[in-house]
């Protein structure tokens, strides 16, 4: 039986990819963090919490990383734990450059000095590439990262190369383009659209507040993009692969197919906000993932008008089973849409 070790196990992509690996008859281990509540919504949602052997460690801790490689003897490990929101990395710039940069450094480190026949596949992400407007990228495009995620993305994205050459590691980027699903983190703005919606339709909520809809994006499926992940490991030669759809869509598409799924006009309801425009954002981001198509085999099936409406769905699912009582794994209640944040000034982000 095969093992692997998932960083960020309690996220969206760790989630969807323990299940995938738990069918592929692999022994799954999960690293979480110690929170003061804990956080396991996503695996009881999949119903896989039971089948996974949790292992607490910190990614800025670089003892129970090692500890939590030697526990678990992987012959996979698949790094996912960061701080993913480009906007927070602004807010928090050091912290996000230890989770996501020097982070990486650690687990290379830790596998060079335990074992360096494990092999390791780093989330890597297309805003290493900053803004590229209106061209295809692909894993020749230069990368010119616009935040300090993105930087410290790039940074981990040649620490995995250097550590390949030096010291012949199965080391191994995805460089995915966003990805989307029922359990993406509310922040993101496919999910606040969606989350809103089912609320509007409800009555629960009267508008959805949100900056620049002329925003364009390579939107794929999570849990179609998981499987990406694994086979980029089953391959012979380590090596960066794009994971992309090859299409693009703004913020306006995403309001259009969320909302008409629902019977609405989003015009009605959805106020824009200046305030809520990022002054440093990149505009339009557009895959090309021929190389994963020809070296792994993998290309994406499922267009994202059906992954917004099955997210309006399971949405608007949950808000009318919260209404009638019933209790279920779920985060939206739970989050803020209501209470008052008070983000610093800033002239710019
Ligand atoms: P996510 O839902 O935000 O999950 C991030 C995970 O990292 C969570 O399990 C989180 O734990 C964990 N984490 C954060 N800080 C940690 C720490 N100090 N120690 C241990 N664990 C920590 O992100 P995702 O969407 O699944 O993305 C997975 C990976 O792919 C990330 O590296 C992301 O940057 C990258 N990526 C994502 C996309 C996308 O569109 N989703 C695109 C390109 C690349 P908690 O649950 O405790 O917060």
């Amino acid at each position: 039986m095969k093992r692997a070790l998932i960083t960020g196990i309690t996220g969206q992509d760790g989630a969807y990819l323990a299940k995938f690996l738990i069918k592929k008859n692999y022994k799954v281990y999960g690293t979480f963090r110690r929170t003061s509540t804990p956080n396991f919504w996503r695996l009881k949602y999949l119903k896989i919490l039971e089948k996974i052997n949790l292992i607490p460690s910190d990614i800025l801790d670089y003892g129970s990383i090692y500890q939590s490689i030697k526990i678990s003897k992987p012959n996979e490990i698949y790094n996912l734990a960061a701080q993913s929101f480009v906007k927070v990395s602004f807010e928090q710039p050091s912290v996000t450059t230890e989770l996501d940069g020097v982070s990486t450094l650690r687990y290379l480190e830790a596998i060079r000095l335990l074992n360096p026949k494990i092999k390791f596949y780093q989330a890597s992400t297309s805003e290493i590439y900053g803004n590229q407007i209106k061209k295809k990228i692909n894993e020749e495009t230069k990368m010119l990262p616009s935040s300090p995620y993105g930087a410290a993305k790039l940074y981990s994205f040649h620490t995995v190369k250097i550590y390949r050459a030096a010291y012949n590691l199965f080391a191994s980027n995805g460089i995915l383009f966003n990805h989307e699903s029922p359990i993406r983190g509310l922040e993101f703005v496919t999910r606040k659209v969606t989350n809103a919606a089912a609320q509007i339709k409800l009555g629960l909520i009267k508008k959805l507040e949100l900056g620049n809809l002329d925003i364009f994006r390579d939107w794929g499926n999570a849990e179609e993009y998981v499987e990406g992940m694994w086979k980029i490991l089953q391959h012979k030669n380590p090596d960066d692969f794009v994971v992309a759809t090859g299409k693009s869509y703004s913020i306006r598409n995403l309001l259009s197919f969320s909302f008409s799924r629902l019977g609405l006009d989003w015009r009605k309801y959805v106020v824009q906000k200046k305030s809520l425009y990022r002054a440093v954002d990149v505009r339009h981001l557009l895959g090309d993932c021929k190389k994963m198509k020809k070296i792994i085999g993998w290309y994406p099936k499922i267009q994202f008008k059906d992954t917004v409406e099955q997210m309006v769905d399971e949405d608007l699912k949950r808000w009318t089973d919260k209404i009638n009582g019933k209790s279920f794994p779920w985060d939206a209640e739970n989050y803020p849409t209501n209470i008052k944040v008070v983000y610093r000034k800033r002239k710019k982000y």
